[in-house]
C-alpha cells in the first residue's frame, strides 16, 4: 500500500515537472518574422520575381491520407499557402489528378507517388498515361516514361521509410532532403517528449523533431559530382498523411516566377511546375523563421546571395561538396573559383527549436562548366 502511494506521488511529480518543462519550452518559442514588404505571389521583389509559398508531397483520402482534398486545401489556406502538391500513391493516381484546381484560394496541384523497384518516386507535371498503360514498376523505366509524357521525377525520402537503392543515375530531376512524415515517425524515443506538444504547439513540436539531414546532403553532393551538367534539385517535402495542420506551416517550397501566377488554373499550374523543374525555387523551414526574399544566383563571374533577414543567420557556400565560405551578411558577392557545382545553405543563428545543424534554407545548385559558362 505504502509502495503504491509512493509510486503514485513519483508519477505525479514527474508529470508536473514535464508540464513545467514543456510550458517553458513552448513559451520561449519565437518564430522570426521578415520585413512586411517581403515578396509574395501578388507583389514582386526588387528583382522582379514573384514568390509563391507552398507545400509539396502529401496524401489525401485518394490514397492513405486522412482528409479529403477539399479539407486539406482549407488547412493550406489557413496556413496562407499559395499552392499545395498532392502525391497520392498510384501508377498514377487518376482520382487525385482529377481533383486539381483552385480550392479555398489555393492552387491545388497533383502528381503521384510511384512505388518502384528502387523505392518511392514522385512523378510530377506529366500528361496522363492511358489507364491500361500505367507507369512501370521498374524505377529507371518509370522515370523515362514520366519524362516522355512531359513530366519529371523526384526521389522521395531516400534514407527513411522505403529507402532508395541507388544504382545507375537515371533521369531523375531531384531528391527529397527533408521529409516531414519521416521526421515525425522516426527516432520515436528521442521525440517522445515532443509528441504531446503536437496538440499544444504543433509547429514547435515538428521543429524539435527535425534532425540534420547530413547523410542525404552528402549523397546529394555525390550525385551532383556524378552529373554536374544537369544538377539534381533538392526538395523539402511534407509527406503529410494526417498532421496537415502541424506540418504545413513548417516545411515550404518558395517558387520564383517571372510573372504573377495566371488567373487560369491550368496556366498557373504550368508556371509552378516549370519553375520547379528548372530549379527556380528554394526549400525553407518557415516554421522557424519567415524565409521570403532569399536569393542565390549567378551574376557573371560572381555568385550572389541575398539573405535579407534582420535576425541572425549564417550562409554557407558549398563548392563540389566542400564549404568554401561562411558569412552572416545579408548580401554576399563571391567570385567563382572555378568550374563545378555551387550550392548554398542558410542556418538560423537565433535561439530556435530548430537544431543548429539543420539548414533553415537550402538553395538549388548552380553548375559552372569548364569554359566558365
Ligand atoms: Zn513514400
Ligand atoms: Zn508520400
Amino acid at each position: 500500500m505504502k509502495f503504491r502511494k509512493t509510486l503514485f506521488r513519483a508519477v505525479l511529480a514527474a508529470l508536473a515537472l514535464y508540464i513545467v518543462w514543456a510550458g517553458w519550452q513552448v513559451a520561449r518559442f519565437t518564430r522570426y518574422e521578415s520585413a512586411p514588404a517581403a515578396p509574395s505571389a501578388s507583389s514582386s521583389a526588387p528583382d522582379g520575381l514573384y514568390e509563391l509559398q507552398g507545400a509539396y508531397h502529401m496524401h489525401s483520402r485518394f490514397s492513405d491520407g486522412h482528409k479529403t482534398v477539399d479539407e486539406i486545401a482549407r488547412v493550406a489556406a489557413a496556413a496562407k499557402l499559395d499552392f499545395i502538391i498532392f502525391t497520392d500513391h498510384g501508377k498514377p493516381n487518376f482520382a487525385s489528378l482529377d481533383a486539381q484546381g483552385r480550392k479555398s484560394g489555393v492552387l491545388v496541384l497533383a502528381g503521384s507517388e510511384l512505388s518502384v523497384s528502387r523505392g518511392h518516386l514522385v512523378a510530377l507535371a506529366f500528361d496522363r498515361p492511358a489507364p491500361d498503360h500505367p507507369f512501370s514498376q521498374n524505377a529507371e523505366i518509370a522515370a523515362a516514361e514520366v519524362h516522355s509524357l512531359g513530366g519529371f521525377t523526384v526521389i522521395a525520402h531516400p534514407y527513411a521509410k522505403v529507402r532508395w537503392s541507388w544504382g545507375e543515375l537515371a533521369d531523375y530531376t531531384g531528391l527529397e532532403i527533408i521529409n516531414g512524415d519521416s521526421v515525425i515517425r522516426e527516432n520515436f524515443l528521442r521525440h517522445l517528449p515532443y509528441y504531446p506538444l503536437l496538440l499544444v504547439k504543433p509547429s514547435f513540436a515538428v521543429l524539435k523533431m527535425i534532425d540534420p539531414p547530413d547523410v542525404t546532403l552528402a549523397k546529394w553532393d555525390q550525385l551532383l559530382a556524378r552529373r554536374p551538367e544537369r544538377p539534381m534539385l533538392g526538395f523539402y517535402s511534407t509527406d503529410a498523411h494526417f498532421l496537415y495542420r502541424a506540418i504545413f506551416p513548417v516545411l515550404h517550397l518558395h517558387v520564383l516566377l517571372d510573372s504573377p501566377p495566371a488567373a487560369d488554373f491550368a496556366d498557373a499550374r504550368a508556371q509552378i511546375f516549370a519553375a520547379l523543374r528548372r530549379g527556380s525555387f528554394y526549400s525553407a523551414i518557415d516554421g522557424a523563421a519567415d524565409a521570403r526574399g532569399f536569393r542565390f544566383r549567378r551574376d557573371g563571374p560572381v555568385l550572389r546571395v541575398s539573405a535579407p533577414f534582420s535576425f541572425a543567420h549564417e550562409t554557407i557556400i558549398i563548392h563540389d561538396g566542400r564549404v568554401i565560405h561562411r558569412s552572416p551578411a545579408t548580401e554576399l558577392a563571391l567570385p567563382l573559383t572555378g568550374p563545378g557545382v555551387y550550392r548554398a545553405e542558410v542556418f538560423l543563428r537565433e535561439r530556435s527549436p530548430l537544431d543548429g545543424g539543420v539548414p533553415w534554407i537550402t538553395a538549388n545548385p548552380i553548375s559552372i562548366e569548364k569554359d566558365g559558362r
